[in-house]
C-alpha cells in the first residue's frame, strides 16, 4: 500500500465547480453570474488605469526583486491602514496600530487566524449566516470550532438584526465576531450606521474580538462611506483585527494583495504583537510578494494615481449600481410581480436574487445562464450586452 491510498476525494469547490461547467457550456450565449468578480461592461476584467501607469513606472526603473521585509512594504502598510482607519486616526498616532502587507484578504484572515489561535486557543469563532463560503473553512483549518450567527432574513431579503445582536449577546467572550465591514458576501446586504453602532456596543460589552473583513472597499458608497464601521469600532476604542483585500478594488486578483490591521491597547502592546505575527508569517510564507505590492503602494503613495484610482473605482461601482436598477426595471417590463427592489438597496458585487435551487437549476438548463444554487449572483458580471436576456430568462423561470 502506498501513503496515499486511504486520503479521499475532497468535495469540489461549488463555485470553481460551477465555472468548470461553465467553460464546458457550448452554448453561445451563456452567462456566467456564479463568479466573485468584476467585469467590466464588456465581460471583460478591467486592468485599471492607474494600475497600469504604477506598472510602467515599475518596468521603467528595472528595480531589483529582493526580499521585502517579513512586514512587507512600508508605504504599502501605512497607505492601507490609512484607507480603514482614515488619514488622522489617533490610534495610529498613539502607536496602537499595525499593518502587514498580506497575500490577498484571504492571507490576512489566515495570520490573524493563526495569531488569535496562538492568543486564545479555545476561542469559538461566530461568521454570518450565510458568509463568503471560505470563512468557515479557513478558521476551522486554523483550529476553531465555527459557529454561524443569523444575519440574513429570507422573508425581507434584509438583515435578522434582533437575530444577530441575540446571537453575539449569548457568545462567551472572548469569541472572535467576524463581520463583513461593507458590501456583505453574498448577500449584498449591510448594516446600517446606527446598527453597526449596536453591534459595536454589544461587542464591547460581551468582550468579544471583532474581525472586520473588508474585501469591496469602495464598491458601496465611496472608500471613506465604506470604511464607516471600522472608524465606529475605532471611535468606540476597540482592540480589533481588520483584513483588508485589494483584489477587486484594485482588479488585481492574481497578485495577492490585501493586509492584515491590528489595533492595540498601547504602543509597547503593538511591538509585541508585531514580533509574534511577523513569526506567524516568517514560518508560512517567510515574505510577501514585490509586484502586486510595489504597484499599490505607488498608487496609495502618488496623490495623482490616486485620484485617479478613486475615479475608476466609482466607475465600477455605478456600473454595478446601473446594472442593480436595470435588473429591478427589466424584470417588471418582463412580467414579473414581485417587488425586486430589494436589489437596489443591496451594496457591492452580489446579489441574493431570491431565485431558488430549482430556478438556478432551470436558468442554466434551459437558459446557459448560471448563478449559486443560494441563488447569489454576481451584479458586475451582467453588462448592457445580456442583461435583457438575463432579466427575461429570470421572468421565465420565476413564472
Ligand atoms: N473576504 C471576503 C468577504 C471575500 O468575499 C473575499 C473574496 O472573495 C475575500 C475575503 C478574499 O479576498 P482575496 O481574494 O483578496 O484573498
Amino acid at each position: 500500500s502506498t501513503l496515499f491510498q486511504s486520503v479521499e476525494l475532497a468535495p469540489r469547490d461549488p463555485i470553481l465547480g460551477l465555472n468548470e461547467q461553465f467553460n464546458a457550456d457550448t452554448r453561445a450565449h451563456k452567462v456566467n453570474l456564479g463568479v466573485g468578480v468584476y467585469y467590466d461592461d464588456n465581460g471583460k476584467i478591467p486592468l485599471l488605469s492607474a494600475v497600469h501607469q504604477a506598472e510602467v513606472a515599475r518596468v521603467e526603473a528595472a528595480a531589483a526583486r529582493g526580499y521585502l521585509p517579513i512586514e512587507g512594504i512600508a508605504g504599502y502598510n501605512k497607505g492601507a491602514q490609512e484607507l480603514v482607519l482614515g488619514k488622522n486616526s489617533p490610534l495610529v498616532a498613539a502607536g496602537r496600530v499595525l499593518t502587514m502587507q498580506a497575500l490577498g484578504g484571504t492571507g490576512a484572515l489566515k495570520i490573524g487566524a493563526d495569531f488569535i489561535k496562538q492568543l486564545v486557543p479555545g476561542a469559538k469563532v461566530a461568521i454570518s449566516n450565510p458568509s463568503w463560503e471560505n470563512h468557515r473553512a479557513l478558521f476551522e483549518r486554523a483550529g476553531f470550532e465555527v459557529i454561524n450567527y443569523p444575519y440574513y432574513d429570507p422573508a425581507t431579503h434584509g438583515l435578522d438584526f434582533q437575530g444577530m445582536l441575540n446571537a453575539l449577546r449569548a457568545l462567551p467572550a472572548k469569541s472572535v465576531v467576524v463581520l463583513h465591514a461593507c458590501c456583505h458576501n453574498p448577500t449584498g446586504v449591510d448594516l446600517t450606521n446606527e446598527q453597526w453602532r449596536e453591534v459595536a456596543k454589544v461587542i464591547k460589552d460581551t468582550n468579544l474580538i471583532p474581525f472586520l473583513d473588508i474585501a469591496y472597499q469602495g464598491f458601496g458608497d465611496g472608500l471613506e462611506q465604506d470604511a464607516s464601521a471600522v472608524r465606529l469600532f475605532a471611535e468606540l476604542d476597540m482592540t480589533m483585527f481588520i483584513s483588508s483585500s485589494f483584489s477587486k478594488s484594485f482588479s488585481l486578483y492574481g497578485e495577492r494583495v490585501g493586509a492584515l490591521t491590528i489595533v492595540t491597547g498601547s504602543q509597547d502592546e503593538s511591538n509585541r504583537v508585531l514580533s509574534q505575527v511577523k513569526r506567524v508569517i516568517r514560518t508560512n510564507y517567510s515574505n510577501p510578494p514585490t509586484h502586486g505590492g510595489t504597484i499599490v503602494s505607488t498608487v496609495l503613495n502618488t496623490p495623482k494615481l490616486f485620484a485617479l484610482w478613486d475615479q475608476e473605482l466609482a466607475g465600477m461601482r455605478e456600473r454595478i449600481r446601473l446594472m442593480r436598477r436595470q435588473l429591478v426595471e427589466k424584470l417588471a417590463q418582463n412580467g414579473v410581480k414581485e417587488d425586486f427592489s430589494f436589489v437596489m438597496k443591496q451594496r457591492g458585487m452580489f446579489s441574493y436574487s431570491g431565485l431558488t435551487a430549482a430556478q438556478v437549476d432551470r436558468l442554466r438548463d434551459e437558459h446557459a445562464i448560471y448563478a449559486v444554487s443560494s441563488g447569489r449572483i454576481c451584479v458586475a458580471a451582467l453588462n448592457s450586452h445580456n442583461i435583457d436576456v438575463v432579466a427575461k430568462a429570470m421572468a421565465n423561470v420565476m413564472k
